[in-house]
């Protein structure tokens, strides 16, 4: 974890672009209230081939605009075109945006044409061809291996593909193993990679959702907390109970060895990920903000 020590350590909350006007306002207030613990930013994701664009960039702008905390748009490559891409780039550019998240993204059922773009480490070149170093681009890092990986060492390689395309930082899937990111890390600094590797941080409120969405992303439930989980069936108390205990000993222990900060998947709710930042103690102090090039 030695490489990992020497950055700043950045806190940050992910959102997903709400589907209609109720929602879209629901975010804003909770984008609002997370704003008062002065993350280092905010990101929203974005659906793959352009499918949530308009929303995306409308909830980046009315973030930005409402809260005055920087937001990173993600991007998707997977079934876009570069016109396509290039417009949105410049947009983001005209808007002040200086931090992308980069990404491949998933080809919807029943398609299999990527068209342009194969893998993120494509789009992450062409955003660099384009725009130089406006941008500060995260990637995506897998520390329990992503689940089309044709091996782990394969995963790793293509992983250190990105890095060498031009990203300056990494976002990890969220995992329920530290010891996984620990040995990411490790892999990572004996093949030379040196980037910050920020965990992504999923909090358990919903036992029978997350099992279902973690079988499909490749994240790992160890078997003793899953079959805790189960036992209190519909006692969604009992299962947050659980859930912010384990994830506060989990950020503690991550934050202890050198992590350089925690990226919450905040699922667009307040509560879950502001009770964790709350319990470990995080402060506007420890959130610093990510050098910009
Ligand atoms: C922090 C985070 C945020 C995310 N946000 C979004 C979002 O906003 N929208 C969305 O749709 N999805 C999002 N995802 C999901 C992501 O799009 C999927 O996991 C997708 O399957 C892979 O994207 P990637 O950028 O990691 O792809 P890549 O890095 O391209 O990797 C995908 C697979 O291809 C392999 N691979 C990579 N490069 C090569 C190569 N050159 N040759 C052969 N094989 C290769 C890798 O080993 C891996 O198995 C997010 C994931 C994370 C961790």
């Amino acid at each position: 974890m030695q490489s990992q020590k020497q950055y700043p350590k950045a806190f940050s909350f992910e959102f997903f672009p709400a589907k209609n006007p109720d929602g879209e306002a629901a975010l804003l207030e909770v984008a609002q209230t997370l704003s008062q613990v002065e993350p280092c930013y905010f990101s929203v994701t974005y659906g793959a081939g352009g499918t949530t664009r308009d929303r995306t960039f409308g909830a980046v702008q009315a973030i930005k605009t409402a809260t005055g905390v920087d937001v990173s748009p993600h991007l998707t490559c997977i079934g876009s075109t570069r016109e396509f891409l290039k417009e949105l780039l410049e947009q983001y550019r005209e808007m002040g945006i200086r931090h992308l998240v980069a990404l491949r993204g998933d080809l919807p059922e029943g398609s299999d044409d990527p068209r342009v773009f194969n893998y993120a480490n494509e789009l992450i070149e062409f955003i660099r061809q384009e725009t130089g170093d406006h941008f500060f681009i995260e990637v995506a890092a897998y520390p329990e291996f992503h689940p089309q990986a044709v091996s782990a060492r394969a995963d790793l390689e293509n992983f250190r593909r990105k890095v060498e395309a031009g990203a300056d930082a990494a976002l990890t899937q969220y995992f329920f193993n530290p010891d996984a990111y620990f040995r990411f890390v490790e892999s990572c600094e004996k093949m030379g990679v040196d980037l910050p590797i920020v965990p992504g941080i999923m909090p358990i409120t919903n036992y029978k959702q997350l099992a279902r969405f973690s079988s499909f992303c490749g994240a790992e439930i160890p078997r003793w907390l899953a079959r805790r989980l189960e036992d209190f069936g519909e006692d969604l108390a009992s299962i947050r109970a659980l859930g912010e205990d384990f994830i506060t000993d989990m950020c503690q222990r991550l934050l202890e060895q050198g992590a350089p900060g925690l990226h919450f998947y905040s699922m667009n709710k307040v509560e879950p990920s502001l009770t964790i930042w709350k319990n470990l103690g995080l402060s506007p102090r420890r959130s610093e903000r990510l050098g910009l090039k």
